[in-house]
Order: C-alpha cells, then structure tokens, then sequence
C-alpha cells in the first residue's frame, strides 16, 4: 500500500492537472454519488491534499471528494478525455479544458462538506500529517509520551495512522534501523534524547522519502549503488524488503519478522533492543 509519500506526490500530480482550474464535466462510477456530477460541475478546484494515506480534492462550492487509494487505487491524469488503455474500473473522472484526472479501483470515495471532514470516520482518527510544514519534532515527542502510545511497541505505534498520519510499513522499518531501536521497543524505555532523535528521523526520512520519489537509504550512498548498477528497488532501502542480504553499515544479514502479517524487516545487529545503547 502506498504511504504518506506516495499519496503526497499523488496528490501534487492530481493538482497540476485541475487546481485552480472550473472542473467541467464530473463522473462518479458508484450509483450513489451520482447526484453529485451535477453539483460539483462547473465549480474551481482550489485543492488537491493529502491527508495520510487519504485523498481531498477540494471545491469552491465547499464540497471535497474524499478518495483511499486502499491497495489497487490508481490515479491516472493526462491531457483532457484521454483515457489509459486500462482494464481497471474507472471510479471518478475529473476534466478541465486542459486535463483529466482520473481514478480507477478504489471504491472508497465520498462527497463531504467542509464542516462534514472532521467527522469523516477515516479522517477524524488521523494525528498530524508527517509531512504537514506545521508538525515539529517536539510536537512528536509529545504524543510518544501520550499514555495511549507509551507503553506500546514501536512496531505497531509508528504505523498508527492517529499517532501521526502517513507512516505505513516501509517507513517504519527504515525509521527504527536509522534510530537503532528493534520494533519491540517502546517508547517508555526510550532516554530522552533517543525519542528526540526518533521524532527527528521520523519527519525528516518521511520528508526525504516524499522529495526523492522513496528513498530512505543514505543518499549519497543509494546514488552510489544505482551507479554500480543496483536496480532503484534495490538501492532505495537499508532494510526493508532486503532480508538475507548483509547490513550496508556492519555486513550482518537482514532479518525479516513480522507484525500484523507485514514483514518487519531489520538488522539484529545495529537495532538494539536496549533504547539507550549509541547507534555503531
Ligand atoms: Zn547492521
């Protein structure tokens, strides 16, 4: 499923094909939003954001398309009335004089008012966005101190969308390896300084991963591997999706567990249980 990143760069791709631009023509392919074509026809778009991993396609009118990619979404835009070669259901369309944004697969889209967002049952669980230009490190620090996420594991808090929006499961495994801490930790066993450091890399590889297209690996180091020939899948990461294959910081194999049914990758040497060992 793709994660905050993923849908953040979705959605700036969705905006330049239709913000602020009159959206003229709508479809709707589930029978009960139909009635909506003709209400949103005809009004500006001024918004396409991310909310997590949430879609909100943003009218004049006060209304807003509410759209989850869930795992087969796809977005589509191109020039106006062109249409993929697809044999995936087409579930919104939105043309401009100029250009189509289209949705296929996903099912789960709604019509909200604005005043109607912030009961949305999706939305109203979201903490702040990890890749909101308002959310700070101490504001993360914070909710790692909140009762609700003290004493949980790290594993499964990272990947609570109410904790902060947009982590899905590549992200937290690169966020533990970088901070050295193995998903069991919990925050509760953290020093203060390595939940300060784990609020940093958290913004900061989620912000990376967002401006580079979904790298997590060190940069120079990611750039490095491409050049020797490594395939961007297999560059991308320090651990994630690499079990088997030696840590690029001490040459252990990466270990896979998991959690929920996702793989929760790792390397057994450089993530530490103990929250206050220094990272090698
Ligand atoms: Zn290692």
């Amino acid at each position: 499923m793709p994660e905050g990143p993923e849908i953040r760069r979705a959605a700036d791709k969705i905006a330049k094909a239709i913000k602020d631009k009159t959206a003229k023509d709508i479809f709707f392919g589930q029978n009960h939003l139909k009635p909506f074509e003709k209400i949103l026809r005809g009004n500006k778009v001024w918004a396409v954001e991310s909310r997590g991993k949430a879609i909100l396609t943003r009218f004049s009118n006060g209304l807003n398309i509410y759209s989850h990619n869930q795992l087969y979404g796809c977005w589509h835009t191109g020039s106006a009335y062109e249409f993929p070669n697809s044999s995936r259901q087409l579930r919104l369309a939105i043309h401009n004089n100029t250009h189509s944004a289209l949705l296929y697969s996903a099912s789960d889209i709604a019509v909200l008012a604005d005043d109607e967002l912030q009961h949305h049952p999706f939305l109203q669980k979201l903490g702040p966005d990890v890749l909101s230009s308002e959310i700070t490190t101490d504001q993360v620090v914070e909710r790692l101190h909140h009762p609700k996420y003290h004493r949980r594991q790290l594993g499964g808090v990272l990947t609570d969308q109410s904790f902060v929006a947009g982590l899905g499961n590549y992200l937290r495994c690169e966020i533990l390896f970088v901070t050295g801490l193995l998903p069991k930790t919990t925050a509760r066993q953290c020093h203060p300084e390595k939940l300060m450091q784990l609020a940093e890399v958290i913004l900061k590889l989620s912000q990376q991963s967002y401006t580079t297209g979904g790298i997590t690996n060190n940069l120079k180091q990611a750039q490095q591997l491409m050049n020797e020939g490594a395939r961007f899948e297999d560059a991308r990461f320090y651990v994630f999706r690499r079990a088997g294959k030696p840590c690029y910081r001490c040459g252990t194999p990466i270990e896979r567990g998991t959690a929920n049914g996702q793989g929760l990758y790792f390397c057994p040497n450089c993530q530490r249980f103990s929250a206050t060992c220094s990272f090698p």
